[in-house]
């Protein structure tokens, strides 16, 4: 189920490049299964530097995932582990990713919390395990160990606490856009300037397909993956989706979710997706997840605070919402 999610959300965009004219550039792409989706790189230029710029954006993807992984050994499992034992040691670069989760959690009054790992590891959506409705008494043991507030960082000592046993930071909000401004990077250097980079429906569109071409992303109907909802043309944004459509099960007619309510433990139900748009180089990611579990009132008010950023807001009933300026950024089917 969740590979088919994917896959269909990859291909709304596929679809929508082959769409898209003739194309008197080569156009080089490659995919491959990376932080636990599929990656779709599509690159523009001469074929020998076309690969070998989307080479380094797997490597770099890799090595991010070798960071931040959480269920596979990285960097953070290792903070984890030592949760309740002292300040653990970590590099800059994991500090920074989890200093501006930390940033944007307090922002959103804790409706986007890296310290939901606790509450991850028991609905395992993402994990090795079968994604299962845990009992109630689970989840309030579990909301014991999440609290941002409580994550102590010292940029000095390039240390980390996790002051309690089992409390556990979960970066899968953050890290896939964090990659896409890294990869954004990586393409400058290799003088890139037209690339398309999916990252499981996070997505790096740099430069335009061809001059005056912008790159075309639809959005995906919540139900209904062959359906778009809109279509966003895009000129060097990032465009990211939050859904309760790409991994869940359902359970007495209810469906369950991956986007936690970090106040409740259960999966956040005002919404079913929120598509942003923004400027390459913010934290765009972790803003669709914070208004996800926000709401259409809520969300919008934060989503005005996030400088250069649109949304397009699918609520509960299927009804769809723009926040300002939105109606120049996705064309509504
Ligand atoms: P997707 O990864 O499907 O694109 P998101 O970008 O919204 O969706 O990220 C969801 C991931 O973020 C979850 O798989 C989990 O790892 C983590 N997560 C879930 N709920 C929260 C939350 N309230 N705050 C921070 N991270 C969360
Ligand atoms: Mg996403």
């Amino acid at each position: 189920m969740r590979i088919k999610c994917v896959v269909s959300a990859v291909l709304s965009v596929l679809l929508l490049l082959s769409c898209s004219g003739n194309d008197p550039l080569p156009l080089h792409k490659s995919s491959r299964l990376l932080m636990g989706t599929l990656v779709d790189v599509a690159v523009i230029g001469e074929e020998e530097r076309a690969k070998a710029a989307t080479e380094s954006i797997f490597n770099e993807i890799k090595r991010i995932e070798n960071l931040t992984s959480f269920y596979n050994p990285s960097e953070l499992t290792k903070i984890n582990d030592n949760s309740g034992k002292g300040p653990t040691k970590a590099s800059g670069e994991l500090l920074g990713i989890i200093g501006e989760a930390l940033r944007i959690a307090r922002l959103t009054g804790g409706a986007f919390d890296p310290t939901v790992g606790a509450l991850s590891r028991l609905w395992q959506f993402s994990g090795p395990g079968e994604p299962h409705l845990p009992p109630e008494s689970e989840i309030k043991e579990a909301l014991t160990k999440v609290g941002w507030n409580r994550v102590r960082i010292d940029t000095e000592a390039e240390t980390i606490l996790l002051p309690d046993a089992g409390m556990a930071l979960d970066l899968g909000g953050i890290a896939k856009g964090y990659t896409l401004n890294r990869i954004a990077e990586i393409l400058s250097k290799w003088g890139i300037t037209s690339a398309l980079v999916n990252i499981g429906g996070d997505i790096l569109a740099a430069g335009e397909k061809q001059p005056g071409k912008p790159w075309l992303v639809g959005v995906e109907d919540p139900r209904n993956p062959r359906g778009i909802v809109a279509v966003a043309p895009l000129k060097d944004r990032i465009i990211v989706t939050s859904g309760d459509y790409e991994r869940f099960f359902t359970k007495d007619e209810k469906r369950y979710h991956h986007i936690i309510d970090p106040r409740s433990g259960y999966p956040s139900d005002k919404l079913r997706s929120v598509t942003i748009v923004g400027p390459i180089g913010g934290t765009l990611q972790p803003a669709g997840t914070a208004t996800f579990v926000l709401g259409v009132e809520e969300g919008l008010k934060f989503i005005r605070t996030v400088e250069g950023t649109q949304a397009l807001l699918i609520d509960a009933e299927g009804n769809a919402h723009l926040s300002e300026g939105a109606g120049a950024v996705f064309e509504t089917k």
